[in-house]
């Protein structure tokens, strides 16, 4: 793997590779931009297949916050962590605790949270290390589980592209399929089917699917039938990369809107192949902002209104972005991205002029 071309490409400013024999930790973090801000984003657990996965994966996964905060309008860098290896098996204090010692090394560059497969309980740990970590326990002044805003941000997300693609203002009667009821889907069923939408869900794991169907009368659907599923909105919230060759083709539903992250598989190639299909789909670091918003929150302390209150603009932002791709005749993720770089940019122009003003007035001191 050509690394240093994959950094250039995609602008990462550092990246860390952690290792340690004890605790058996093995993790990645990568810091895309701080240019806004610190980079803040959560740390994810997967047993991935290869080293070269999980690089990929967190390469990815911190450009995308990059432009989450900056098109969300918070003062935050694109952060991102991995810890390599199954959660069932390798999670321990010592492992979670060194995490932390790296983070802590790293002196404010990179704040971490949480993201699949790590608990409040786990970030904790990394928080008797460092004080760089947020989406910690209420009980702390922290704002616990970022998940239910997640969940808030995407319904009210869905409800923009409702609108949008089929003018209704309300989601009685709509139908939605969710792909992965964990942490934040499950949160999502049950804001849905609360305003009347009819929701069908899979997961990989069985237990989540029948919670889902006892709790909120959701429909159970298959794994591989979810996204063709004759829908209106289909909803990933499991992993990235589902949206592909194969699978936009079998799409059926109007609007693709879930808080998955990176579900672009290639994101020209498949951004363009939904708009050429006539879908309308919300760009993930969009619509799953609700949780970068509310850990953002506890960095100023917590109030779990306003962290809603500000998740619920979601809607306002992709109407936006909608507005624009048509203007322009553009896929709603290149609308997103130009709207991101128009403020990273600017704010690197007042940089450089800053720069430029401070040499100036040395050279005059010193002439
Ligand atoms: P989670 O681990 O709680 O839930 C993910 C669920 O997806 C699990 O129940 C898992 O069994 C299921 N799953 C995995 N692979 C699947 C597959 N192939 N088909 C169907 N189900 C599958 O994680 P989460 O916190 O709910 O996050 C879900 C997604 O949302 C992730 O992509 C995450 O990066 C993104 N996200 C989460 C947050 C947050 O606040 N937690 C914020 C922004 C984005």
């Amino acid at each position: 793997m050509a690394i240093f071309e994959d950094l250039t490409t995609m602008g990462h400013e550092q990246v860390v590779f952690c290792q340690d024999k004890s605790s058996g930790l093995k993790a990645i973090i990568a810091i895309h931009d701080t240019t806004l801000g610190p980079a803040l984003g959560g740390c994810r657990m997967w047993d991935y297949k290869s080293d070269e996965e999980a690089l990929r994966d967190v390469l990815r996964l911190s450009r995308g916050m990059t432009y989450k905060a900056a098109v969300t309008g918070l003062n935050l860098g694109g952060g991102k962590a991995v810890i390599l290896g199954d959660p069932k098996k390798i999670k321990s204090e010592a492992l979670f605790r060194t995490f932390g010692r790296f983070i802590e090394s790293l002196g404010g560059r990179y704040i971490t949270a949480e993201d699949v497969n790590i608990r409040v309980s786990d970030i904790e740990q990394v928080a008797l290390e460092t004080a760089y970590v947020s989406g910690v326990t209420n009980r702390a002044g922290g704002s616990g589980d970022p998940s239910p805003v997640t969940a808030w941000g995407v319904y009210n997300g869905i409800r923009a592209s409702v609108a949008h693609k089929l003018q209704k203002d309300t989601l009685k009667g709509v139908s939605v399929a969710v792909q992965g009821c964990g942490a934040v889907g499950s949160h999502l069923v049950e804001y849905l089917v609360n305003d009347g939408a009819k929701v069908f869900v899979a997961d990989i794991d069985v237990e989540r699917v029948k919670f889902n169907v006892k709790q909120y009368g959701a429909e159970a659907s298959q794994l591989h039938e979810i996204h063709k599923l004759a829908v209106d909105v289909y909803a990933p919230c499991a992993l990235g990369g589902t949206l592909n060759d194969q699978t936009i083709p079998e799409i059926k539903a109007a609007i693709v809107a879930g808080a998955a992250n990176n579900q672009l598989l290639d994101e020209q190639v498949h951004g363009s192949m939904l708009k050429e299909r006539n879908i309308l789909y919300a760009p993930d670091y969009v619509i799953n902002a609700g949780g970068l918003i509310n850990v953002y929150q506890e960095l100023h302390g917590y109030d779990a209104q306003i962290a809603k209150k500000k998740a619920a603009n979601i809607y306002e932002t992709l109407l936006a972005i909608y507005r624009d791709a048509e203007e322009k005749g553009i896929t709603t993720n290149q609308s997103s991205n130009e709207l991101a770089e128009k403020r990273l940019n600017a704010v690197r122009g007042m940089r450089d002029l800053r720069n430029t003003l401070g040499t100036q007035k040395w050279s005059a001191k010193n002439s």
